[in-house]
């Protein structure tokens, strides 16, 4: 028997466009083949009324803030509004109880919402670290292990982004609730990732980065020491909120994006998450050293944060992903679609990211290029594409589907990033494994009644 697995739907997206009659060839390695005659052996598994598409990549996530979903949408008695400190206070409550066992759970779920809107790549931001008065576990990475695992047993491909996290901020007083983030000393953090890298090496599905957390939550010494590190994807919020612009103004005398230039960060190994607030120079800044920003619409959207400046920071020569960031929800087709809704309702103007070339599927080809091929430049994986030895890492949709029935061949990609909606998503594959089939993941029951138990305790309701 030959060990090769030929995927055959009715529509194949490679190369920038869809094909019709053609198939994918998966080696027994989970690699994608070179195409060719499929051997008369060769296990085939037809997938009709489907279009494959290489599988989305989600740049920013925080796993655990799924278990605030709809848990913080109102003003609290006694506030005139809410906003992102607020919120942020909220997400802190949650965060504070968390045993090991729960940051698993919590995070199973996240990563299995994810898979069934067919991502299959997570760059997960993680700062929670230590026990909830501040002790380091007996091995400082047992929570990053634990989401490590939990990504794992529902087969989602991931890059850990270990957070360095040294104090509240500029000035600020200490805030009890960040005890477990904080690192004292940035050899320690540094460390720490290190030891990380070491003990997932032998995993192909697992990638370790650097998060310095923000201007905010790391000292311009922690910055200047990572400024040399070109090993490993760097990620960092960077102005988010405009507090943090005037922090950073008063603190070192400019804003964060010149201050990140001036210690050597940026760079294409470099991620800025949300870049909301810049000034036409740091929109320079960003796309000179062509840095990768990572949009989170639906939580900038949620959070009042603001909206990324995408289409001058592409102009400049940055390369945009998107991240489902706070779990609002997980929909990295939506997170593209809503990126160009508000540069749409803020520039007055459609189709602002069209690249100009007069193509009917140019924006959407586009922005997809955004959710998979930047996203995985972004968090150091060789995914995002089907190409010749590239991961097998897809999904397929159901082009029967309500949302997207009646597309033509030529406008099905634009069907799939501005309607698809998640139940059209039907297989889901990372590393030539199918993790998804007819919608359906094996462990989604299992994983849901546990996080349901967890939602339960914590709220008391
Ligand atoms: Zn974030």
């Amino acid at each position: 028997m030959n060990d090769t697995t030929v995927y055959q739907p009715d529509f194949l997206y490679t190369g920038g466009r869809f094909h019709e009659g053609r198939a994918l060839h998966v080696g027994a390695d989970g690699r994608v083949l070179a195409e060719g005659p499929v051997p008369s052996d060769a296990r085939v598994v037809r997938l009709p009324g489907r279009a494959l598409l290489p599988g989305l990549v989600n740049g920013h996530s925080h796993a655990f803030q799924r278990l605030i979903r709809g848990r913080t949408e109102y003003v609290a008695s006694g506030h005139t509004a809410d906003d992102f400190w607020s919120w942020r206070e909220a997400m802190y409550r949650a965060a504070e109880s968390l045993s090991p066992e729960d940051v698993y759970t919590a995070s199973r779920q996240a990563f299995l919402e994810m898979l069934l809107a067919g991502i299959t790549s997570v760059g997960e931001f993680h700062y929670l670290h230590h026990q909830t008065d501040g002790t380091p576990y007996a091995d400082r990475n047992e929570l990053a292990l634990q989401v490590i695992r939990a990504a794992r047993d529902v087969g989602l491909r991931m890059t850990l982004l270990r957070v360095g996290y040294a104090r509240a901020g500029f000035r600020a007083p200490e805030n009890p609730r960040q005890r477990r983030f904080i690192d004292g000393r940035v050899e320690d953090f540094l460390s720490a990732t290190e030891a990380l890298a070491q003990a997932t090496r032998a995993d192909a599905l697992v990638n370790v980065g650097l998060a310095p957390h923000s201007v905010r939550a790391v000292t311009r010494e922690w910055l200047a020491a990572l400024a040399s590190r070109r090993d490993m994807p760097v990620h960092m919020h960077v102005a988010e909120q405009p507090k943090e612009i005037e922090a950073c103004l008063a603190e070192h005398g400019r804003r964060p994006v010149e201050l990140l230039a001036e210690l050597g960060l940026l760079g294409p190994h470099f991620t800025a998450v949300h870049a909301v607030h810049l000034s036409e120079a740091e929109v320079k800044l960003l796309g000179g050293a062509a840095v990768n920003v990572c949009a989170c619409p639906s939580t900038e959207r949620n959070l009042g944060d603001g909206v990324v400046p995408a289409d001058a920071l592409v102009g400049a020569g940055a390369r945009v992903c998107f991240g489902s960031d706070s779990q609002a929800t997980v929909d990295l087709l939506d997170e593209a679609r809503q990126l160009e809704g508000h540069l749409r309702l803020w520039r007055l103007r459609r189709a602002v990211l069209d690249p100009g070339t007069g193509a009917v599927d140019g924006l959407a080809a586009r922005l997809f290029d955004m959710a998979t091929v930047q996203g995985a430049r972004s968090l150091g994986l060789p995914t995002g594409t089907l190409a010749p030895r590239a991961p097998a890492d897809f999904f397929t949709v159901d082009v029967n589907h309500p949302s997207l029935v009646g597309a033509s061949p030529a406008s099905l990609l634009s069907a799939v990033v501005f309607g698809a909606e998640k139940g059209a998503v039907r297989e889901v594959a990372v590393a030539g494994r199918l993790v998804v089939r007819e919608g359906q993941h094996p462990r989604a029951e299992e994983t849901g009644r546990a996080f349901h138990a967890l939602a339960r305790r914590l709220y008391h309701d």
